[in-house]
């Protein structure tokens, strides 16, 4: 048995170690089991103690940086090894354990190759049903997060926590054969953008259109700006519909520090050039604010408002896409500054003809003319009913008593990946390669090492 997992390991790896990680399963813990039935477990301090046992040992911590393993008071660090596959607290990880002192207790840290690492990681990011493309390409993305974030907790001792603050790992309780199967597929791979390790965010579905990360994060990163998906698809969020109360709404803004007074409206003032909403205007009895979409969304709750391509009031984005998949529309396009062309000029005035402006609609417009892209959206959006491909989110829709409905299409942030964008492509016949370029467009598959 032994000298079958040492023989595997060779053949895995062709002159390449896989790389170790630190994952932290436990803090401050004050005592734990470690058992490997029938195979020997060794304890060895840093400090030079050694002691060596049987099937189970129990550890308890002794005083500040000692711990007694079974009647032996061993000096943290201290290492915990099998050569079988050993457990802690009846959870069986790869590789091995160190115990690092944590206060008057300690950490419990698993030493695991990355490789291992993922398999005990990727079911609780992926569906293991899905093409097997699809997968490769989040192998990849979770491979690529956790050497990026290499040493985040290294003030407590490891790496990476097993937990959601970093990518939730079970060890081989999680494993499972396909997952494991994209793991030794596209081993030792890592996405990497001018030689670096690329910042690799995914989400469940960009409704349509990635966003840009500067809409989302402020900062700008080249490979993370929003494009449409290549293929039209379905998901089980590609249409939803929310309605909350304005005290509610306003009970989550007043506990961010976001006060307007009791809150009367909320409209949205601008939209970036995909149809998300970029910003949102509050409005309330003593004042108002205007905050970005991705914010409100964050602070009203992102389980609720799913996505920024959303529409308030009477005018549901998500019985129709604003834009079609796969095009950027040019009448819901840019930013309001942006100069209008011939075309749009010639709607305008068509519009204007037809009264669809008020009085201080038109007084804005003569005084502010790069406000009229703008306001020819707004026209667009008064003339085309549901469904129109013309048809931009609303804007200042009215919100009506005390409720406030939220409509639109997509769920998470919108930046890198989209899930359900990558399985639609890898259904179709896209390799992972070309989903990863798609959605991270400048950057390579690169090896670990190099
Ligand atoms: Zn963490």
């Amino acid at each position: 048995m032994v000298f079958a997992t040492v023989f595997l390991q060779v053949i895995a790896l062709p002159g390449e170690a896989d790389s170790a990680l630190l994952i932290g399963l436990s803090t401050g813990d004050d005592r734990a089991v470690f058992a490997a039935p029938n195979a020997q477990i060794t304890l060895i301090s840093s400090s030079g103690g050694k002691a060596s046992f049987r099937s189970t040992v129990n550890v308890v911590a002794l005083s500040p940086g000692v711990v007694k393993a079974g009647s032996v008071n061993l000096k943290l660090p201290v290492t915990v090894r099998s050569n079988a596959l050993l457990r802690w607290n009846n959870r069986p990880y790869r590789g091995h354990y160190r115990l690092v002192q944590q206060g008057a207790g300690f950490n419990v840290v698993n030493v695991v190759g990355v490789e291992d690492y993922l398999k005990g990681v990727l079911k609780m990011e992926v569906n293991p049903a899905w093409p097997m493309e699809s997968l490769k390409a989040q192998t990849i993305i979770a491979r690529t997060y956790a050497l990026r974030n290499r040493g985040r907790h290294g003030s407590s001792g490891f790496d990476l926590c097993a937990l959601s603050h970093c990518q939730v790992y079970r060890g081989v309780n999680a494993e499972e054969r396909v997952l494991s199967k994209s793991v030794d597929q596209t081993r030792g791979q890592v996405l990497k953008y001018q030689g670096a390790l690329a910042a690799t965010f995914y989400h469940a579905d960009s409704g349509g259109h990635t966003a840009d990360v500067s809409s989302v994060w402020g900062s700008s990163i080249p490979y993370l700006k929003g494009s449409p998906e290549p293929m039209k698809y379905q998901s089980p969020y590609s249409s939803w519909t929310t309605t909350m109360r304005l005290s509610e709404i306003q009970r989550s803004l007043s506990s961010k520090g976001i006060n307007v007074g009791k809150l009367t409206g909320i409209s949205i003032s601008s939209i970036d050039s995909a149809g998300r909403t970029a910003n949102v205007t509050l409005t309330g009895t003593s004042g108002r604010t205007t905050i970005r979409a991705s914010q409100f969304r964050t602070i009203v709750g992102p389980d609720r408002i799913r996505s920024t391509f959303f529409s308030i009031g009477r005018d549901p984005v998500a019985a129709a896409p604003a834009i079609p998949y796969g095009n950027t529309s040019p009448g819901s396009g840019e930013d309001e500054l942006i100069p209008l062309n011939a075309k749009d000029e010639q709607m305008l005035i068509a519009f204007t003809q037809q009264g669809l402006f008020k009085t201080e609609e038109l007084m804005d417009m003569l005084i502010k003319p790069e406000k009229r892209g703008l306001y020819l959206r707004k026209a667009l959006e008064r003339q085309s009913g549901p469904g129109s491909p013309q048809k931009a989110p609303s804007f200042d829709a009215p919100v009506t008593g005390d409720t406030v409905t939220f409509s639109g299409r997509g769920w998470g942030h919108g930046v890198g990946l989209s899930q359900w964008g990558a399985k639609s492509l890898a259904e179709s016949g896209w390799d992972h390669r070309k989903i990863l370029k798609h959605y991270f467009p400048g950057t390579e598959i690169s090896r670990i090492s190099n």
